[in-house]
């Protein structure tokens, strides 16, 4: 952002207080906040006695090597104890852990007695196969209950694991093996997704093929889909059901430090290639822990909590793994996909189970509008008291319709910021203590230093814009991008001195609540001004004939950049030059001339990451006429041929 600071554009002035009931029966209150601004580490050494420590911290905080933090140092723990046997020893053994929903229909229903003992026969057969503390583990499965045993036993003994999304590809999969140089991998022969079975074991034999992947020594399959002509490699390739199946259910954790490597999860790869993110034991498990406490107000005796995210996400991790059980929560796990069988899955499930607090993404609310507003009107929702949001900057259209449709005009939305580096959520409302506001994030949790500067790395008054930083270290982050402190440096640490740079443009609005704007690669420069995608967007799905829109700043030599905007239409809009001038006049009526898109183009489908996110930049090539760039996260590379023939000039 070189001259001026991002423009302030979109105005939303509607406001939802907290229910009173919530309000006043709510985990976190305004108190909070306080407590955490008088005494930050005070307040996170608090938040780490809600784990069960086999050592407790002394130290709170080693920040003399920044930016390289140690949380709680001093401390040991088992995360598998924290997160599973303690609550069977609390005697809530016959609590649910997980309430399991397959594709077709079937399910399982998980107690946390069950888990304790899954968890520890899988403990036990990774120690077969000669598993080490330290040595990683690479998981590469459907969302079925052993992919949660799977890294609950991984981290029971104290072996990092690599989740890789199963619907990543034999490369992308190799690479990520090579990076995390793992020596077993954790597979199924495949997952139910679109109303069949597709297969996730060819991958894997595949991806061993690659040089680089040559020390894992184990191939660990579970039967999922009972396929049989699935190819075998004797010697390496055992099944889950007889190694895992013979073990003792008998299991003694072993406390770890509180540095000790947990995981390694590779980003998104939105921008570009992805990075191998290391979260460590005791200060991970502390932040996800009281987040999800405080931010979905769980009491785990009465609610079910469901996260639709993919478990190969951080936000899987941290919300369907980690945080919730070591909250003791009852959870629902859905392996498929909302539409399969019908466009109402997901409401039936909710009705199903009661699903009380639902946390999911923007692009699955705005595929639900598009789908149209009768669908989750047939099912009864009445059970939901709490919407969450993450992955994307939620226009406020959608979080109107996500509040209206889904949650009764009850339920308070919690748009939550945060990313795989920052391991736990940074900037949120709290249900029972914020008035929110459609579109914003607002404010740093209690105990997060989390600003908005500008070039100079000066926090921007009340109603300024720029890029968001954090600017004191907090117990979640993550630690380094595995084996390249250097990058980890470069990425994150270089843009502004002793602060943490997101990649996020934000604004503040007049009451200082923070608004995200897209990632920094993102925002576009026209005429000399900062203008961000995401409220060209959000302008955009304001219109009642547009459901989604992406958009870009394309080379211009009069503007420097033209904005050059991708929609997908509702349901019935015809695509004609009229409408196409009717939606760049409400642009330009609803956020000034300056915003007013040069192009819009209607495309039936947007490019997008296999966690959901619009890929603009694969849509900057597009407008500049360019070779498209890295497309190894995309979905479904075919999107991109479609929106070529679009575009006669980029053919
Ligand atoms: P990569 O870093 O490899 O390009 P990625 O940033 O998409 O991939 P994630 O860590 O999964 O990978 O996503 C974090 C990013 O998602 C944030 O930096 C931000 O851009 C976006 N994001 C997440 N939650 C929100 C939110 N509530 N509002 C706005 N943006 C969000
Ligand atoms: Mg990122």
């Amino acid at each position: 952002m070189s001259n001026e600071s991002l423009a302030n554009l979109l105005k939303e002035e509607r406001r939802f207080a907290p229910p009173a009931d919530l309000a006043a029966q709510a985990n976190v209150t305004a108190q909070a906040y306080e407590q955490a601004s008088a005494d930050r580490l005070g307040f996170w050494a608090a938040q780490a006695r809600r784990l069960s420590w086999g050592k407790e911290p002394t130290e709170t905080l080693d920040w003399s090597d920044p930016p390289f933090a140690k949380w709680f140092k001093d401390g040991k723990l088992n995360v598998a104890y924290n997160c599973v046997d303690r609550h069977v020893e609390a005697g809530n053994g016959d609590r649910v852990a997980l309430h399991f929903e397959g594709e077709p229909g079937d399910t399982r229903t998980i107690t946390y007695a069950e888990l304790q003992r899954e968890v520890s026969q899988a403990a036990n057969a990774l120690t077969e196969l000669g598993v080490q503390a330290g040595d990683r583990v690479a998981v590469y499965l459907p969302m079925i209950p052993e992919t949660v045993v799977a890294m609950l036993a991984c981290a029971r003994i104290g072996a990092p694991h690599s989740v890789v999304f199963g619907g990543f590809s034999a490369d992308a999969l190799a690479t990520r093996i090579e990076d995390a140089d793992a020596r077993v991998v954790i597979t199924a022969d495949g997952g139910y997704r679109k109303g069949g079975a597709s297969a996730l074991k060819p991958a894997v034999d595949e991806a061993l093929t690659r040089p680089g992947t040559e020390k894992v020594r184990n191939v660990l399959v579970v039967r999922r889909t009972g396929q049989d002509d699935i190819a075998w490699t004797e010697g390496r390739d055992v099944w889950w059901h007889d190694v895992v199946g013979r073990q003792s259910d008998q299991h003694t954790p072993q406390d770890f430090d509180a540095e000790h490597p947990l995981f390694i999860l590779y980003t998104s790869g939105t921008t570009g290639k992805p990075k191998g993110i290391l979260h460590t034991t005791g200060g991970y498990l502390t932040q996800v822990a009281w987040t999800h406490h405080a931010v979905f107000d769980l009491k785990p005796e009465k609610d079910v909590y469901w996260c639709t995210a993919d478990v190969g996400w951080v936000t899987g991790h941290s919300y369907i793994v980690y945080g919730p059980l070591a909250n003791g929560a009852t959870e629902v796990l859905y392996e498929g996909t909302p539409d399969t069988p019908h466009k109402g899955r997901w409401w039936e499930i909710v009705q199903k189970y009661k699903v009380s607090l639902l946390y999911t993404a923007p692009t699955a609310i705005r595929a639900c509008m598009k789908w149209g507003d009768d669908i989750p009107a047939k099912f009864d929702l009445s059970s939901l008291r709490i919407l969450g949001s993450v992955g994307e900057p939620i226009n406020p259209e959608a979080w109107i319709w996500y509040r209206h449709h889904i949650g009764g005009d009850r339920t308070p939305i919690v748009d939550t910021w945060w990313q795989t580096e920052t391991g736990g959520v940074m900037v949120s409302p709290l249900p029972g203590v914020t008035e929110t506001k459609p579109g914003s994030a607002q404010q740093a949790l209690p105990g997060i230093s989390a600003t908005v500067v500008d070039d100079e790395a000066n926090e921007v008054p009340d109603g300024g814009g720029g890029y968001m930083v954090l600017t004191e270290p907090w117990p979640s982050m993550l630690r380094t991008i595995w084996g390249d402190d250097q990058r980890f440096l470069d990425t994150y640490w270089s843009r502004f001195e002793d602060k943490y740079f997101a990649g996020d443009g934000a604004k503040k609005d007049d009451d200082g609540d923070i608004w995200l704007l897209g990632r920094v690669d993102d925002v576009m420069l026209v005429s000399g001004h900062n203008i961000s995608t995401t409220e060209v967007e959000s302008s955009l799905v304001s219109h009642p004939k547009v459901a989604e829109a992406a958009v870009v700043g394309a080379t211009d030599p009069q503007t420097t950049q033209a904005i050059c905007a991708f929609v997908i239409l509702r349901g019935s809009a015809a695509e004609d030059e009229g409408l196409v001038e009717e939606l760049r006049a409400h642009v330009a009526k609803q956020l000034g001339p300056i915003a007013k898109p040069k192009k819009i183009l209607p495309v039936a489908e947007l490019p997008k990451t296999r966690s959901g996110k619009i890929m603009r930049r694969l849509l900057r090539d597009v407008a500049e006429n360019r070779a498209l760039g890295d497309v190894s996260t995309l979905t479904d590379s075919s999107v991109m041929d479609l929106i070529q023939e679009k575009l006669p000039s980029a053919a």
